[in-house]
Order: C-alpha cells, then sequence, then structure tokens
C-alpha cells in the first residue's frame, strides 16, 4: 500500500484500537488494517478476535514487551524492505502505558515514516468527562508497583498545582488509594471505570469514599485515577486524628497495625501515635471497630 512519497520504505502506523466496545474504532484505523502488509499485535490472539470481527486477515505478527527490542528491529527491517506495519496493543493507543515506545523509537533514527491513526485511548476518554478547567495536567501512567517508590511518587503531589492521571489494575488500586490517603489527606478523586464497558462508571468522589467504595466491590475492573491538586475546592487536609479516626472507621486493621501502617506512612513515631490512638479511642466511646 505504498504512495509515491515513500516508494521504497514503508510505514509505520500506530493505530489505536477499542478499550471496551468494539463500535470504538475508527474508518481510517480499519483501512489501515485492511491495507497493512503486516499487523505488529502486543497479544496476537487477542487482537485475531478483534480482527475477525472486523473482517481482516492481515498476517499478524507479535510485538510484546519482553520481546520489544528483538521484534523493534524486526519490523524495521519490514519497513526498510518497504513494507507498511500497523502497531496494535490489546486496548486503546499503542505506548501509552503500552508497547510502542521502542519501534517508533528506532524507525525515527533510521528516518522512517511513521503515521499515527489516532483513536481511543483511556486517558482522553476519562479526561474529556472529569470536567477539569484551567489546570494544567499530569499523566503518570502506572504509578510503581513498589509501595516504597508508589509512595515516594505520591508524596510529591503533596503541593503540587496540577491533575495527576494514573491507570491503575484491578488488583492494585486499593494500594494505591491507601497510599494516596496517607501521602495527600482527603484529596478529590475523579474516577472512570470500565469505560465503554457495560459497567462504565464516572465518579467526582473523595479518597476516603473511593476506598469504601472499592473495598466493597468483588470485581474491581480497569480504572483511570485523576487526583486533584492541593487547592481544588472541596477539599479537606487530613491531620493525624482525622488519619487515626479514618483507619478506625474503614479499614479492617486493628489498631495496632493501623497505628504501624500510619507511623510508617506519615514517618513519625510508632508508640506516640499509638497513644494517641487510644486517647481518641477512649474519647469517642465505642462508635468504631478498632
Ligand atoms: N494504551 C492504553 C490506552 O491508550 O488507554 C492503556 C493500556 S494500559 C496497559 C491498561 C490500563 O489502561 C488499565 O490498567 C487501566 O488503567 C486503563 N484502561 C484501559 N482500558 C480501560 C477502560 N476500559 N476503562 C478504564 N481504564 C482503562
Amino acid at each position: 500500500m505504498h504512495d509515491s512519497t515513500s516508494a521504497k520504505t514503508g510505514t509505520l502506523y500506530i493505530v489505536a484500537t477499542p478499550i471496551g466496545n468494539l463500535e470504538d474504532i475508527t474508518l481510517r484505523a480499519i483501512r489501515i488494517l485492511k491495507e497493512a502488509d503486516y499487523i505488529a499485535a502486543e497479544d496476537t490472539r487477542h487482537t485475531k478476535k478483534l480482527l475477525n470481527h472486523l473482517g481482516i486477515d492481515t498476517n499478524l505478527i507479535s510485538y510484546y514487551r519482553e520481546q520489544e527490542q528483538q521484534r523493534a528491529e524486526q519490523i524495521v527491517r519490514f519497513l526498510e524492505e518497504g513494507q507498511d506495519v500497523a502497531i496494535v496493543t490489546d486496548a486503546g493507543t499503542p505506548a501509552i502505558s503500552d508497547p510502542g515506545t521502542v519501534v517508533v523509537r528506532k524507525a525515527r533514527e533510521r528516518g522512517l515514516k511513521i503515521v499515527p491513526i489516532p483513536g481511543p485511548s483511556a486517558l482522553t476518554a476519562a479526561l474529556s468527562c472529569a470536567g477539569i478547567e484551567e489546570k494544567a495536567i499530569m499523566f503518570h501512567g502506572f504509578a510503581p508497583a513498589k509501595k516504597t517508590q508508589r509512595k515516594k511518587l505520591l508524596q510529591t503531589l503533596l503541593h503540587a498545582d496540577y491533575y495527576a492521571v494514573f491507570y491503575e489494575s484491578p488488583h492494585r488500586i486499593e494500594g494505591f488509594l491507601q497510599d494516596a490517603i496517607a501521602a495527600l489527606g482527603d484529596r478529590q478523586i475523579f474516577m472512570a471505570r470500565e469505560l465503554t464497558k457495560n459497567f462504565e462508571e464516572l465518579q467526582q468522589t473523595s479518597l476516603s469514599e473511593l476506598i469504601v467504595i472499592t473495598s466493597s466491590r468483588k470485581s474491581r475492573g480497569e480504572h483511570v485515577l485523576i487526583l486533584a491538586p492541593a487547592d481544588a475546592v472541596p477539599s479537606k487536609e487530613m491531620d493525624i486524628d482525622d488519619l487515626i479516626l479514618w483507619y478506625r472507621d474503614h479499614s479492617s486493621l486493628s489498631l495496632k497495625d493501623s497505628c504501624k501502617t500510619l507511623a510508617a506512612d506519615l514517618g513519625v513515631s510508632r508508640s506516640k501515635l499509638y497513644k494517641r490512638a487510644l486517647q481518641l479511642w477512649s474519647d469517642d466511646e465505642g462508635t468504631g471497630n478498632l
């Protein structure tokens, strides 16, 4: 499918595919996927289903994170031989917290033509419904899986004057929210869950409310989380007493374990915190579960 401007070398197409609803694919994406010489897919079995649905039988090759360097070399060779290659991932736009970056860089280094075929992305879908105006937005992708690194990153948002966007997987969302409330207090947060799917949910809420909602769910689904900046209204700075009471009312941890977690999160003395927690507990007779 070469045009006169790229007679010798092929073109690398970065093709966005649906993030849930199969109707969310552009006419141009369908045409490019049909006309390309190869489709390089993160998971060929997953993409085969989409291609079958669209009646497309273009050659599939695999392009997954663990083999990204080698596969990128192979794709660049195809491009240099004059073949067109379309890159797709399991959902959304390639190279946005997904494989794709390596081949894009290599293709650019060799002066090959790269063309974006824009379409769905969980990032833009969530932002489009968040109602954010004026402030800057920082996209973090996935927060670090390691708790210490995640907490360090979240602490950098304490005085940030921008919205911070995170992708989060179903099994890490609770940990992320717990670390966020410990680092930032009870910030406002926008949650976009299962976008374009049957159980799509959009909610402007607070971290403490979202922790309660999330912990009561069996199936958590895919999330985009948009943390408001410190000065967004309404927001409530939580002091240590608030955090102790929050753990008492919403966490399944014992008094001792809550104090251990909080002391580590806040970098304060565990014994002082424990003393204060006992005091609060006896001031506020029998209303909680610590
Ligand atoms: N490249 C993709 C894009 O453009 O959206 C993102 C891929 S990343 C590996 C997967 C993460 O994106 C999920 O863990 C979730 O945070 C977010 N995500 C993907 N699909 C989503 C959906 N339907 N609803 C909410 N979040 C979604």
